[in-house]
């Protein structure tokens, strides 16, 4: 058995002048010494004040803030990424409630629909269906041979937005992004992969500007064979990297999941991570209220990727905590998609996904109709349909249940299925609410409380850190559910008190860690790590965090 790796410190320096500038991943800008502009060749490449980190971030953070709009600050902060990622990290760091919205939801999904036109230098890896048969040497001209997390789109289905194509690479970046931010993964190894096998978006094909390629998308046996030619070559090229597939439209997420889950180290945030993030915030609102999962009635709107991947959770939860069957489990679960109530005597043809949890029950059309006839405790909206919480579907659920539990969880914004606002005005604060997209805080009996965001960053960082440290050879249902439990554990008393549901992001990287440890462990229980469990886990994964700050070079 392999012993565990570490992280080597300071990278060896032999690059100089112009060259050394302009690799993101050991430029300093102004912070490079004086003895440093010396040995480097940077004298006069540079201006003559030598700066520390904390006045860059300073001067960053007042360019951030004088920016017109969050798309302009998204454009600025990408182009600090390409330049310095140390400081970029640092500044993120430093700025994390603030700066997450901008490099994540909701102003990444803004960006992707216009990717093309704020695209500055390129950055992952662009795969094309016009290339197939030549996937690995492609692979090759990746420099880093030491990648441990790939995040693939086909960008099929872009947060609630739809199909973008490759416009769609916004999505890997800023997931890597949060992969580093959150759990310390080395930004040297993490690959943004995006998968192009066209798009059936006709504006953007007739887009002069689009990057991608111009066709309607690839279907069927030639779609499974591009991605199928992506996942063998990425695993001969990087065996241990885990692959995290991201945005994928439901017909295809469901498909590669179960294709791949059993083979290689891969998952699917939108299905896995969501379900775990969900749970997590289901079971603080529960000590809230000092009830048993498997009380609940829950309702979706939506029964697509995040709802099945949730409902999975649920009933994992159900099972784990109370002791429910899977059938028990399951039948306290109504799903509702576009042609209305998920049903087993539905006369149209129901996707596989949605099958486990059709009810025995006669066809109803609308939410309110669901609501009358399930009375549920738990609403939660991943259906992309803003506004479908209203006012009526609200009071007519607090008629059956005086403190509901509200998630309305499509993003970006724009789409939720209510505001936060909204809610609490309409339940007069009773109501336990987490929505995908953060909300700014609401004013309550004269103190602003900041609403609940159920963040999949809660989630998948923690989780793809404990699988890589400990070179696990699959990732299990079992280690979304330890994260989940460790998350909502993490949620302090005085939290719950007003009635926040998940820890402060600004706890992100001691969460991360406490789930890298509970997910290693676990595959250590399992027999499913790859290396021998170092005695101190913890100081063993602590010690593999990037910490963005500079090193003092020395030439080779
Ligand atoms: P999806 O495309 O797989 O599923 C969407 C579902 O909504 C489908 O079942 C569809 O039939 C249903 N739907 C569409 N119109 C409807 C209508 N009028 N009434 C009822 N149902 C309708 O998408 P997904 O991956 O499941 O994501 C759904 C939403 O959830 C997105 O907006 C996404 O951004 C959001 N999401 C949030 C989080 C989070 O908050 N942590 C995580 C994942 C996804």
């Amino acid at each position: 058995m392999r012993q565990p790796d570490s992280i080597t410190a300071a990278p060896r320096i032999t690059k100089r002048g112009r060259e050394l500038l302009r690799d993101p991943l050991l430029n300093k800008d102004t912070a490079f010494s004086d003895a440093e502009r010396t040995i480097f060749g940077l004298h006069g490449l540079l201006p003559p004040w030598i700066a520390d980190l904390d006045t860059q971030i300073a001067q960053i953070i007042v360019n951030v803030r004088r920016q017109a709009t969050d798309l302009d600050r998204y454009v600025y902060l990408e182009s600090l990424h390409d330049r310095n990622e140390t400081l970029y990290y640092r500044v993120l760091l430093t700025h994390l409630e603030e700066l997450t919205p901008i490099i994540y939801t909701p102003t990444v999904g803004h960006a992707c629909t216009q990717f093309s036109e704020i695209f500055q230098r390129p950055r992952g890896l662009y795969l094309s269906a016009d290339q197939r048969g030549q996937f690995a040497t492609i692979l090759n001209n990746w420099p880093e041979n030491d990648v441990e997390v790939i995040v693939v789109s086909d960008g099929s289905r872009i947060l609630g937005l739809g199909d973008l194509g490759a416009n769609g690479m916004g999505i890997p970046i800023g997931k890597l992004a949060l992969y580093v931010l959150a759990a310390g993964l080395h930004p040297q190894r993490t690959l943004p992969v995006l998968i192009d096998v066209g798009t059936n978006n006709v504006a953007l094909r007739a887009d002069p500007l689009y990057l991608g390629l111009r066709q309607p998308r690839s279907v069927s046996a030639d779609y499974a064979a591009t991605v199928d030619e992506f996942m063998q070559a990425a695993h001969a090229r990087w065996p241990r990297a885990l692959i995290q597939f991201e945005d994928f439209s439901n017909d295809q997420a469901f498909t590669l999941l179960d294709r791949y889950r059993d083979q290689l180290l891969c998952f699917n945030d939108d299905i896995q991570g969501t379900g775990a993030v969900t749970l997590a915030g289901i079971l603080s609102a529960l000590r809230i209220l000092d009830q048993r999962l498997s009380e609940q009635r829950i309702v979706f709107l939506g029964a697509g990727a995040a709802a099945r991947g949730i409902a999975d959770s649920i009933v994992a939860g159900m099972m784990a905590e109370d002791g429910l069957t899977l059938d028990a489990a399951r039948r306290r679960i109504w799903t509702i998609d576009s042609q209305g109530l998920v049903t087993v005597n539905r006369t149209d043809e129901l996707s596989e996904h949605k099958r486990p949890f059709a009810q025995d029950a006669p066809p109803l059309d609308d939410l309110i109709a669901v609501i009358h006839a399930v009375q549920p405790t738990i609403l939660i909206g991943v259906s992309g349909q803003a506004g479908s919480f209203n006012e009526t579907v609200i009071r007519a659920m607090q008629q059956y249940c005086p403190r509901p539990i509200l998630f309305p969880l499509s993003n970006p914004t724009s789409k939720a299925e209510c505001t936060a606002a909204q809610v609490d005005s309409w339940t007069n604060g009773a109501a336990l609410f987490a929505s995908g997209s953060p909300f700014p805080p609401i004013l309550r009996t004269g103190q602003l409380v900041t609403p609940s965001q159920c963040n999949n960053l809660y989630i998948f960082p923690g989780v793809g850190q404990g699988v890589v440290s400990c070179q696990s050879c699959c990732v299990t249902d079992g280690m979304f559910y330890i994260a989940a439990r460790t998350l909502a554990g993490m949620v302090s008393d005085a939290q719950l008190a007003q009635g926040r549901l998940y820890p402060d992001l600004t706890q992100i990287r001691d969460i991360s860690l406490q789930i890298a440890i509970a997910v290693a462990e676990l595959a250590f229980a399992e027999n499913l790590a790859g290396i021998a469990r170092p005695d101190d886990l913890t100081a063993f994964i602590k010690a593999r965090f990037f910490e963005p700050s500079y090193q003092a070079y020395d030439a080779v």
